[in-house]
């Protein structure tokens, strides 16, 4: 399976983490509703948060999210300032009642050294009767990206293709015969059975969400949720580059506050688009952004996304977007090779100059760990999204500088990725356990 749609792969949510926040709601509302369409009525829930869920999940919100899912929130439609509020509403009150079942505080159990074998980021939730009869138990997987899958479960997840006409970066040049890696994908997403008004109109939705996520980060000011006292810089970043030059390198400043500006609101738990996961979600509506201000129009931003699209379902299907199984690599990392590929070419590189940006990009991420403060998406990730645009851009530059040949491919650049995740010590994979997660104070 390689091939994801664009609307699964930029899915319309809240922050601050795809596979701590999204995944967790959605698993919630797929197990209270599965209970429902069972015609099952439990008196007690319970939520056993696994792993790096445990482990950082209540600086993501983890607990607030999976109640949320299983009140029956959605993450595109919830209001995302009441989420949080339910984790405070359960610890007031000690207990709430979810569509009709009990759930206590000391329900919510966090388990940080049971790591799932099958990923790192895993929740149970668990339905007992009055008797206290175990009713019925389903263990999720949040594989990054807000995907979930039920363990030991092997069903392919809507909107990824069974069948897509690639799967290496090798294949996906091969396809590309007179046509650009965007019209690949545009095929791809039209074979998933979608019309061809639809997926423009994802289309469309994802940069609205995109762009609406960039304007109200940079109108909101004060300090970020967690307790880090981490400010919010945007705003007063913008003020002080909304007028300036391209001779001073006003554009290039403008995109650096668009992706520090989404990544506030992801870190303030505002809606975001995942892209592809939360905590890199700066870093393509900000290098979308900057093309726009160059002129870009909607065909163009279409186009970015696809072909975006193209390179994140090959790093997702042949290593990992998720920062818990490879590290920041694989989420900023993923990232900026999706905005590399996608500026490169909306500029009108060729396919193969596309995937060389993608790999430039991609590899001067390689090695890259996941170190939270206090668990927070704040520090180092708002800042490392701007880092990011700025070094996409960079990489699109040198890719359309030569003819598209070079030494290093894509594959090898994402093989390359996934085994420095796997060799990574876990104590760099969203766990807040290393790095500058130690070693800046925190209280
Ligand atoms: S350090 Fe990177 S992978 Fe880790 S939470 Fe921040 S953005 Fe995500």
């Amino acid at each position: 399976m390689v091939y994801v749609s664009v609307m699964e792969l930029f899915s319309i949510g809240i922050g601050p983490s795809s596979s701590h926040t999204v995944g967790p709601m959605r698993a919630g509302k797929r197990f209270a509703d599965a209970l429902e369409s069972a015609a099952l009525s439990p008196d007690r829930l319970r939520v056993r948060l696994h792993g790096s869920l445990a482990a950082t999940g209540l600086g993501h919100g983890t607990p607030a999210a999976a109640l949320a899912g299983l009140y029956g929130w959605d993450p595109v439609t919830c209001d995302p300032v009441a989420v949080p509020v339910l984790w405070e509403r359960l610890a007031d009150e000690g207990e709430l009642n979810i569509r009709g079942m009990r759930l206590a505080y000391t329900d919510v159990v966090f388990e940080p050294r049971a790591r799932h074998y099958g990923h790192p980021n895993a929740l149970t939730f668990e339905a007992y009767d009055d008797d206290g009869t175990l009713v019925r138990a389903v263990t999720y997987l949040s594989i990054g990206g807000g995907f979930i899958q039920q363990a030991g479960g092997d069903e392919v997840p809507a909107g990824v293709a069974k069948e897509p006409s690639f799967s290496t970066a090798a294949g996906l040049l091969d396809l590309c015969h007179g046509t650009s890696i965007a019209e690949v994908a545009w095929s791809e997403e039209l074979a998933l059975g979608r019309s061809e008004d639809a997926v423009r109109a994802g289309l469309d939705a994802i940069w609205n969400a995109m762009n609406a996520s960039i304007e109200e980060g940079i109108r909101q000011e004060g300090p970020l949720p967690g307790g880090l006292g981490a400010q919010r810089r945007a705003k007063t970043s913008w003020e002080s580059v909304e007028g300036m030059h391209a001779f001073e390198g006003g554009a290039e400043q403008r995109l650096l506050v668009y992706a520090m500006a989404v990544n506030e609101q992801n870190a303030g738990g505002g809606r975001i688009v995942t892209a592809p996961t939360n905590g890199a979600a700066g870093v393509i509506p900000a290098v979308i952004r900057y093309a726009v201000d160059l002129g870009l129009g909607e065909d163009g931003i279409r186009g970015f996304l696809l072909t975006a699209t193209a390179i994140g379902s090959l790093i997702k299907a042949n290593a990992s977007i998720s920062g818990a199984e490879a590290g920041c690599q694989g989420e900023v990392g993923s990232a900026c090779a999706m905005a590399a590929a996608g500026l490169t070419s909306v500029w009108g590189g060729t396919p193969q100059q596309v995937e060389n940006a993608a790999e430039i990009a991609m590899e001067h991420h390689l090695g890259l760990t996941c170190d939270p403060v206090g668990g927070l998406v704040q520090i180092p990730c708002i800042e490392r999204n701007a880092v990011a645009a700025s070094t996409a851009l960079t990489a699109a530059r040198i890719s359309l500088m030569g003819d598209g040949i070079h030494m290093v491919s894509l594959d090898v650049v994402i093989e390359t990725m996934r085994q420095t995740g796997e060799d990574m010590s876990s104590r760099y994979k969203e766990t807040a356990e290393g790095g500058l997660a130690v070693n800046v104070p925190y209280c």
